[in-house]
């Protein structure tokens, strides 16, 4: 029997990546987004590829009854649910003094609460189910170090993995899985805004910034969204089963702990 996977945020970017690898795992995907056009580009891009395999959702995952709704809406049209990927996320740069109330609230609304009412509406589900199941989250390098101009996006991280820790000791009774990846740097369009912004207030070029940031790589190069989507791939796979409760660093060598 296939599995089932849903990815928020996978109408473009890492998201996308981890939509398509699942499928090429042979998965059935949810790709769920807010920009309807994106999460359906990418699912007819993927049942060209591989007819049947995709459907996609369009939701704002900082809404509590659309996450279980998307749910809900995917076992009615997949069967069942294994995997929720909570990887929708967005960034805002701005210095702790200057930032804006309505955009802090929007980011934790999004990038903390989204992952919270994505684990409830999926842990819900496999408790239902009675099989286990997996959770993976969207944290990042920032859910470990925070960074200058970061605040509000370093807090959410941090949140995810604190909050996915304590997921894991809850759900572990269920068999199910809650694990993070912590991307680095990836060269997506929330990559682009980070560096446009802080360059912005830096008083420097996006270029320049872009290139202070990858001289600390050790790897020299930035990640691509195919590296991040193999460890979601691992994190999902039997050979993680033993794995919970961890926020999994892939930087190529950033910060080392
Ligand atoms: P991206 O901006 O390229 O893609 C994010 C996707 O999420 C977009 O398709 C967007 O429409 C969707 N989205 C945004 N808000 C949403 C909402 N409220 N509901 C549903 N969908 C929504 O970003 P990305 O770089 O692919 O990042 C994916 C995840 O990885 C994010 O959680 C991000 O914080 C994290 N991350 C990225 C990097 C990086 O360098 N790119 C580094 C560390 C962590």
């Amino acid at each position: 029997m296939q599995k089932v996977a849903i990815i928020t945020g996978a109408g473009r970017g890492i998201g996308k990546a981890i939509a398509e690898h699942l499928v090429a795992d042979n998965y059935l995907v949810a790709v769920a987004d807010i920009d309807g056009v994106t999460a359906k580009y990418v699912s007819d891009r993927i049942n060209a590829l591989t007819p049947d395999s995709a459907r996609y959702y369009v939701l704002d995952i900082s809404e509590r009854e659309a996450v279980f709704n998307l749910v809900d809406d995917v076992v009615s049209d997949f069967g069942r649910l294994d995997v929720f990927v909570n990887n929708a996320g967005i960034a805002y740069i701005d210095s702790i003094v200057d930032s804006q109330p309505d955009k802090v609230n929007r980011l934790l609304d999004v990038n903390l609460k989204g992952t919270f009412w994505g684990i409830q509406a999926a842990a819900s589900q496999f408790i239902k189910q009675g099989d286990g199941g997996t959770i993976v989250n969207a944290a990042s390098l920032a859910s470990v170090e925070g960074s200058a101009l970061q605040g509000a996006y370093s807090a959410s991280k941090f949140a995810i993995r604190g909050l996915g820790q304590s997921a894991a000791k809850e759900l572990a009774q269920y068999g199910i899985t809650v694990n993070a990846y912590d991307p680095g740097i990836v060269l997506t369009p929330l990559r682009d805004y980070i560096d446009q912004k802080t360059a912005q207030i830096k008083k420097t070029t996006p270029d320049l910034q872009r290139k202070s940031v990858i001289d600390e790589i050790a790897f020299g190069r930035p990640a691509s969204v195919d590296e991040i989507a193999d460890l979601v791939l691992f994190l999902v796979s039997p050979k993680a089963k033993y794995i919970t409760g961890q926020s999994i660093l892939i930087d190529g060598g950033m910060r080392f702990h």
